[in-house]
């Protein structure tokens, strides 16, 4: 086992990894930008390093800083967290190279399936569903028209490179494919400096189902079960929960099993997560990426299965064979996870950063509440707007629901603008509670969202 690892991220998510190693016996380095000197997080690490200025690439991103502070800092390992360079092929071949390990699948199994168009190859060889589309990147215009007449209007153009909803337009004709493919390459060039798109038949109304995966480097590969991720804003997520609700035993076993096949297909290691989108008028799913780090919502696997998904991401990077087997991890009870954003929804949910003036966090029975804020905290422009994640957990959805509403109504975050408004609303909403979710929910049903 490792005696000191370096947490190459900030917020929540480096809090739960020093968190994690503290109780593993391991010492922690951490890693700040001057946007976030005086962090709680730093406190809890053993040693922490400045590695540049507020700005992500001037920091978060630099390959070489964080390398140096993990020579400094004479650790074995790297965890990477969420974003930032969690899913960088590069990051983790280099600090194999530096004979530091990467605690996270190996740079060749990221690379096959960062690509969404070579992890789609992947998924067909594993005997996946696909939703109907491009076999791979469209090469010019009059290919994606044809395509798009085959598979029939409204499709999806997609970036390979995507992430975070960004690059996806729906095209409802010939025109809007032709104008919006030109859009989506300049989009995915600048944001990901890959211009390669592909197309997807749009699925209406779909539902979000994802596997969370954990395989160790004996060949050891299993699924946690899923999760329902289908209230998203703007293909984010904001709600999720494991089990999805009204999902048929069936159709749970089946996609858990694909998620199962696929990673072993791609010869994948450590935690990761399969996504599908689900039809519901046609009763099918579709594999459409895999995320190849651990995710913000991995808490409402690791309540409903009792298996704390960090502490296996290390034990599995440090050579260990997964502790448990497929038929040990049962699903236990309901817990769903909000995500609380610092955002204005009076003016379209932008960012709303400043100092958080008054807290109040709630607790009691069946609440969690993974943050890095407290009372003070100045949120500032530079990253993320998630300040927190409240998760509930009880033996049924119906509980959990009604735990969430009273955890909502005790929640006081004052000085910020933020998601429980509108977690209010969607946790109050008929047609959530009876489980009748989709991607579109939000945006078809709460008006607050509207800009
Ligand atoms: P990203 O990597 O940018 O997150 P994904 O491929 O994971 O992109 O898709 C994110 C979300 O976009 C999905 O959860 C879903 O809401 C929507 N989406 C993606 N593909 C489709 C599709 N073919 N039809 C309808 N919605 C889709």
């Amino acid at each position: 086992m490792f005696q000191r690892i370096l947490v190459a991220n900030r917020g929540e998510i480096a809090l739960r990894v020093i968190r994690a190693c503290k109780e593993l016996g391991i010492e922690t380095v951490a890693v700040f930008s001057e946007a976030d000197r005086g962090a709680h997080y730093l406190d809890l690490a053993d040693e922490a390093y400045c590695i540049g200025a507020p700005p992500s690439s001037e920091s978060y991103l630099m390959i070489n800083r964080i390398i140096s502070a993990a020579e400094v800092g004479n650790v074995q390992a790297i965890h990477p967290g969420y974003g930032f360079l969690s899913e960088n092929a590069h990051f983790a071949e280099v600090c194999r190279d530096c004979n530091i390990t990467f605690i996270g699948p190996t740079h060749e199994a990221m690379e096959k399936l960062g690509d969404k168009v070579s992890a789609k190859a992947i998924a067909r060889a594993a005997k996946v569903p696909l939703v109907p589309g491009s076999d791979g990147l469209v090469a010019n215009e009059s290919e994606a028209l044809a395509i798009a007449n085959r598979i029939g209007y409204p499709v999806l153009i997609k970036a390979t490179a995507g992430g975070g909803g960004k690059g996806m337009r729906v095209a409802m004709n010939d025109v809007s494919l032709q104008s919006g493919l030109k859009a989506a390459a300049v989009e995915a060039e600048k944001a990901f400096k890959n211009a390669g798109v592909y197309l997807e038949k749009y699925i209406e109304r779909p539902r979000h189902i994802e596997v969370q995966i954990i395989a160790d480097t004996h060949g050891n590969v299993c699924h946690l079960w899923e999760r329902d991720c289908s209230l998203q804003r703007r293909h984010q997520k904001l709600v999720e929960e494991s089990p999805g609700p009204t999902l048929s035993r069936d159709v749970r076993d089946d996609v858990c099993k694909a998620a199962v096949r696929l990673i072993k297909e791609a010869g994948y290691t450590n935690a990761g997560t399969v996504e599908f989108l689900f039809d519901q008028k046609e009763n099918k799913f579709y594999f459409i990426e895999v995320n190849a780090r651990i995710q913000v919502e991995h808490p409402v696997s690791e309540i409903v299965t009792g298996i704390d998904l960090i502490k296996a991401q290390i034990r599995v990077a440090a050579g260990e064979e997964l502790p448990f087997k497929q038929k040990q991890i049962v699903q236990s009870g309901s817990a769903i996870e909000a995500r609380i954003n610092a955002e204005d929804p009076a003016h379209g949910f932008r960012g709303s950063p400043g100092t958080i003036t008054k807290l109040r966090i709630p607790g009691g029975p069946g609440v969690r509440f993974d943050s890095h804020v407290y009372q003070g905290y100045t949120i500032g422009p530079h990253y993320d707007s998630m300040i927190g994640k409240l998760i509930v957990h009880k033996p049924s959805r119906e509980e959990s629901l009604a735990c969430m509403r009273r955890a909502l109504a005790e929640f006081v975050v004052e000085g910020i603008h933020t998601t429980i408004p509108l977690l209010k609303e969607i946790f109050s909403n008929a047609a959530f509670i009876q489980g009748d979710v989709d991607t579109t929910f939000i945006e078809r049903t709460l008006i607050t969202t509207k800009p």
